[in-house]
C-alpha cells in the first residue's frame, strides 16, 4: 500500500521536524477525512514554531485549513506529539476538542501539573539510582526542552476498546502502555491498518522512559514490563500496514517486534552478565552499556538501564536492595 492508496482512505501525513535526533525522525501528524467533512487530526506535532510552520506549509500543500479540523486526536502526552493541539486549536479559532487517554493528559492539559513542579521528586529518585549531583542537574535542565507550554483547556477521555469513525475507517482505540503510560494506538482492523504512535517505529526502539506516579510514587509504572506486554497484543493482530509517529509507513510489524524483543533480551544478558561481578547501582550498570552516552543523555540512559532492570526483576533474574537511600541491584 503506498501514499497514494492511503489517500484514497482518506489518510494524509503531514511530516514535521523535530530537535530530538533520538525520536526516529520527523514527527508524523496525520490528517484522517471525517465522514461530514473535515478532518480528524491524529497527533498535533511540535509547538516550536519551525514546527508549526511545517504544519502550516503541510495544511497549504493538502489545500486544507486548519477550521477544517473537527476533532484532535492524541496518541500519548509527549511533546513532539501534544505540543502543538493548543496552536491548531488558536488557529481553527471555533471550539476543537481534544481527546486523549487519562493516563497521558495530566502532561498537555491544563489540569494536570507541570514538570516544573515534578521536578524535584524526579531529581531525588536520579541520586537514589546513583546519578551524581552533576546528572541530576544536567537531566534537570534538559527537562526543561520538553515542556508543553500551551496547554489545552481539557482532554476528552479515551479508553481501549472505543470505536472512532471517519470517512473511510473505523478506528478502534488500542490502549499500549509502555513508551507512556497513556499511549494509544488506532487500529483499523478491516483495512489492516494501525496507527502505531510511538509504540512500534521501524528503527528506533521507543525510549522507556521513568516515569513517577501523580504524588512522586516509585514503581508507579514500569514502562518496559508494560511496553513488552503491550507489543505481544499488536503482535497477533492482521496487519498490511503500520503507519507510525515517526518515519514512513512500513510493513511486516511482526519482523518489526522480533527485532526489539531480541534488542532488549541482548541489553539484559548483558547486564545480567555485568552483575555477576557484584551488585551495582543503575547508574553504574548505565555507564557501562552506554559509556559514549554524553551529559545531556542521562535522563534517557538511566531510564533505559532502570527499565530494563525492572523487567529482569520482574522475572526474578535480579534483585534489588536499597541501602542507606541507594538503590542497587545484583
Ligand atoms: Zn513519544
Ligand atoms: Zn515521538
Amino acid at each position: 500500500m503506498t501514499e497514494a492508496d492511503l489517500a484514497d482512505l482518506g489518510v494524509h501525513r503531514i511530516p514535521v521536524p523535530i530537535p530530538f535526533p533520538q525520536a526516529g525522525g520527523p514527527v508524523n501528524v496525520y490528517l484522517v477525512e471525517e465522514a461530514g467533512g473535515g478532518f480528524l487530526m491524529w497527533d498535533a506535532g511540535l509547538g516550536t514554531h519551525e514546527a508549526q510552520a511545517a504544519l502550516e506549509d503541510g495544511f497549504r500543500r493538502l489545500g486544507r485549513r486548519f477550521d477544517e479540523v473537527r476533532r484532535i486526536y492524541v496518541s500519548h502526552g509527549h511533546v513532539d506529539h501534544a505540543g502543538a493541539a493548543r496552536f491548531v486549536q488558536q488557529r481553527h479559532g471555533g471550539e476543537l476538542p481534544v481527546h486523549g487517554h487519562p493516563a497521558d493528559a495530566a502532561k498537555y492539559a491544563a489540569s494536570g501539573s507541570t514538570w516544573r513542579e515534578h521536578e524535584p521528586v524526579y531529581s531525588a529518585f536520579l541520586a537514589k539510582l546513583g546519578v551524581p549531583p552533576e546528572g541530576v542537574e544536567r537531566s534537570r535542565k534538559e527537562g526543561d526542552r520538553y515542556i508543553i507550554s500551551g496547554r489545552v483547556a481539557e482532554a476528552r477521555p479515551l479508553a481501549d476498546g472505543d470505536v472512532v469513525r471517519t470517512r473511510h475507517l473505523e478506528l478502534r482505540v488500542l490502549h499500549a502502555p509502555g513508551h507512556t503510560p497513556g499511549l494509544v494506538c488506532l487500529h483499523a482492523a478491516a483495512h489492516r491498518l494501525l496507527f502505531s504512535a510511538d509504540h512500534l517505529l521501524e528503527k528506533v526502539s521507543p525510549n522507556p522512559l521513568i516515569e513517577l506516579g501523580p504524588n512522586g510514587e516509585e514503581g508507579w509504572f514500569r514502562p518496559l514490563v508494560a511496553y513488552l506486554a503491550s507489543l505481544e497484543r499488536v503482535r497477533v493482530l492482521e496487519l498490511d500496514l503500520v503507519l507510525p509517529g515517526h518515519g514512513s509507513p512500513f510493513s511486516d510489524h511482526r519482523a518489526v517486534i522480533d527485532r526489539l524483543v531480541a534488542f532488549y533480551g541482548k541489553r539484559q544478558e548483558r547486564i545480567r552478565a555485568l552483575l555477576d561481578a557484584g551488585p551495582r547501582t543503575p547508574w553504574e550498570i548505565a555507564r557501562e552499556l552506554f559509556p559514549k552516552a554524553g551529559p545531556a543523555e542521562t535522563f534517557l540512559v538511566i531510564s533505559e538501564t532502570l527499565a530494563n532492570l525492572e523487567v529482569m526483576e520482574d522475572r526474578g533474574a535480579v534483585r534489588r536492595s536499597v541501602v542507606d537511600g541507594t538503590i542497587r541491584f545484583g
